[in-house]
């Protein structure tokens, strides 16, 4: 359990006073120029020796990110850009910093910033999230006001711009090259990588993409040191993190706790247990909806951590549990999903536009049991041929879901074909996946 001292976020609830007074007296803005002062190589040694992992999914390692920006400047301006775009279904835990913790993202941003060697940072944050966008200006034009960011700010030397850019609502903006696309003005259209950000990214300048938490995090951080930081969960799976509980639970919540904590822990502690009690559990999914789900069995023990959740085939992802009790149709739940994917898929790359549609269609199908048990195979092979045969993540995060319904609910999918064939002897179910309707009995 995290002791209340090591809360990065004390704030978070926006029960305090959000203007940059509350912030300061929070401890935001302390020192500032001081640790500007030590220097940018410092700066992102530290980081590095914190062990942060980035926090919007992938959990790559955030030092060594910043490290890979160039030293020195050929003449292009480098950039910071922060992903605020926030579209997982339900992940909700960066508009509580934008919201209510806005001073501790825009001062971390001017270290992050200033230790990449960019001038200016651009927030992309989602359409949808007008009031965060609004309490976030406001913080910005009191950071101005102040001097705390603009030309020298507060008073180290270095020149610093923070914009807001609001979105459109499309979640493959969340997608890190597809948010520099609609930066630019364009379709959010993912790009092929190589070249990455770092080499040429926004206006085709080096570029580093980072999530909203993993930034707002590094304020404290340098502060605090490292080695505080690194020493809180397990090795390889460092520091606090928001964790987000929705669904079936008695109190859903977002909250601060150390990494590594038990799934059920959090839980019982935090988001008032299960609806019915533990033993009402099904399964749930452990990281916002792009991640494999866990049936009651392995949430009963595993800890939310990165290594963790990997080892039993699924991820911590944006760390948001959707937690679902045995009321829940769980073919249903994926196959909402699957259609979630379909809608979102910017239709660039075949395995993805062709293979999601087709994924919907049969789920629709096995919701209903209206499917020959060999397609069950079938279906798991067709994610196989997405996952990693695309340009960006959305292929993975549409095929892992089934993956995980296939690997743990195989038995309620055949039962709910034999139920359908049972009702309906003489239906001639679907010989190939398509949507075509039933043929009359
Ligand atoms: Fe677009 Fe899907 Fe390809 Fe990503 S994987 S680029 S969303 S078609």
């Amino acid at each position: 359990m995290l002791d209340d001292r090591d809360r990065i976020f004390t704030n978070i609830y926006g029960q305090g006073d959000r203007t940059l007074a509350g912030a300061q007296a929070r401890g935001d803005w302390d020192g500032t120029a001081a640790i500007l002062a030590r220097g940018r190589d410092t700066i992102v040694a530290e980081m590095k020796a914190s062990n942060l992992r980035g926090r919007g999914g992938a959990g790559f390692p955030t030092g060594l990110k910043w490290s890979f920006m160039p030293k020195t400047s050929d003449g292009r301006p480098h950039y910071l850009t922060i992903n605020g775009d926030e579209s997982e279904p339900g992940t909700c835990k960066d508009r509580e910093i934008m919201r209510h913790e806005p001073h501790k993202l825009i001062e971390s941003a001017l270290f992050a910033s200033f230790a990449m060697g960019a001038h200016t940072a651009y927030l992309y944050i989602r359409g949808e999230y007008f009031a965060e966008a609004v309490a976030l200006q406001r913080a910005v034009d009191e950071a101005y006001d102040a001097g705390l960011i603009g030309r020298n700010a507060c008073g180290s030397g270095w020149d610093f711009d923070f914009h807001i850019h609001r979105g459109a609502g499309a979640y493959i903006c969340g997608e890190e090259t597809a948010m520099l696309e609609s930066l630019e003005g364009k379709k959010g259209l993912p790009r092929m990588k190589p070249p990455f950000p770092a080499a040429m990214g926004l206006y085709g300048c080096p570029t580093t993409v980072n999530n909203v938490e993993t930034i707002a995090v590094a304020s404290t951080i340098l502060r605090r040191g490292a080695a505080w930081f690194a020493g809180i969960g397990r090795p390889n799976n460092a520091g606090t993190k928001l964790f987000v509980v929705g669904g079936h639970v008695n109190r859903p919540c977002v909250v601060e706790d150390a990494m590594s904590t038990p799934m059920r822990e959090i839980i019982d502690r935090h988001a008032g247990g299960v609806r019915g009690g533990w033993d009402n559990l099904l399964a749930v999914i452990p990281g916002g909806c792009s991640v494999p789900i866990l049936p009651k069995s392995v949430c009963d023990t595993v800890l939310m951590d990165y290594d963790a959740l990997r080892n039993e085939r699924s991820g911590l992802g944006t760390a948001a549990m959707i937690v679902m009790d045995q009321s829940t149709d769980v073919v249903q739940a994926i196959a909402r999903f699957a259609r979630f994917f379909k809608h979102e898929s910017c239709g660039q790359c075949t395995p993805c536009r062709e293979g999601t549609g087709w994924m919907m269609r049969v789920m629709d199908r096995m919701v209903q049991g209206r499917a020959e048990l060999e397609e069950i195979d079938m279906l798991e092979q067709v994610t196989r041929q997405v996952e990693g045969h695309t340009i960006c993540a959305l292929g993975d995060a549409a095929a892992w879901p089934i993956q995980g319904l296939i690997r743990h609910f195989r038995p309620v999918m055949e039962e709910r074909i034999a139920a359908y064939r049972a009702a309906h002897p003489a239906a001639k179910l679907a010989a190939t996946p398509t949507n075509l309707p039933v043929a009359a009995e």
